[in-house]
């Protein structure tokens, strides 16, 4: 199995464009008249290429102290486990956007009133927000529908795939998901997760 990867996704390079899609003329890097940041921009019409965060929404289905986790079939972080989840599709809501992952890729469908949000956290160094819910549901047996999913599986704390983790810096917010489950608390975290450590605050 694939060890865990320290290769972060290069957004802002994947999300570059080489042509004004406005004239067709070249677009070039810098600060754009009248703006205080780096952008890529037309001189010859003044179009100016945003690029903005995009919306991640994950949901954590649990069952007491047993969460479910997914293990990838498809890069980035191909072999590696971690929670479903996915980006925002336009025109639907972040409930619908987390049960929608959620169905593709493990089977299961929660109804988009049963989730509870827990996290709000931006991923600055990947340009993502990052948006979690939580939802209890029945530890069944689950078989992969995708192929971007291998396995499926509701595991508890010591069970977890803590030494392959598509994404290590989620592991001490993970923890505390277990510890919160154990615990039967409910809380609502606000702040960033980083590559090393996590600034969330309970709101
Ligand atoms: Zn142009």
């Amino acid at each position: 199995m694939a060890a865990a990867s320290t290769h972060w996704r290069p957004t802002e390079r994947a999300l570059a464009v080489a042509y004004c899609f406005e004239c067709g003329e070249p677009l070039v890097t810098g600060v754009p008249p009248g703006e205080d940041r780096k952008r890529q921009y037309c001189p010859a019409c003044g179009y100016v290429h945003y690029l903005n965060p995009r919306i991640l929404v994950s949901c954590i289905v649990h069952d007491g102290e047993r969460v479910l986790w997914v293990r990838r079939g498809q890069d980035p972080q191909k072999n590696l486990w971690a929670m479903p989840a996915g980006f925002m599709e336009n025109d639907e809501t972040l409930q619908q956007a987390a049960v929608r992952e959620l169905e593709e890729e493990t089977g299961l469908r929660i109804p988009a009133t049963d989730l509870d949000l827990v996290v709000l956290s931006s991923l600055a160094f990947i340009n993502e927000v990052y948006v979690v819910f939580e939802a209890r549901h029945e530890a069944v047996e689950l078989q992969p529908v995708v192929p971007e999913t291998l396995e499926v599986r509701f595991l508890a704390e010591a069970e977890a795939p803590w030494d392959e983790l598509a994404y290590p810096y989620t592991e001490p917010y993970m923890r505390r998901c277990y510890q919160r489950l154990r615990s039967g608390e409910k809380e609502m975290l606000l702040g960033a997760f980083s590559h090393n450590i996590q600034q969330l605050k309970n709101v």
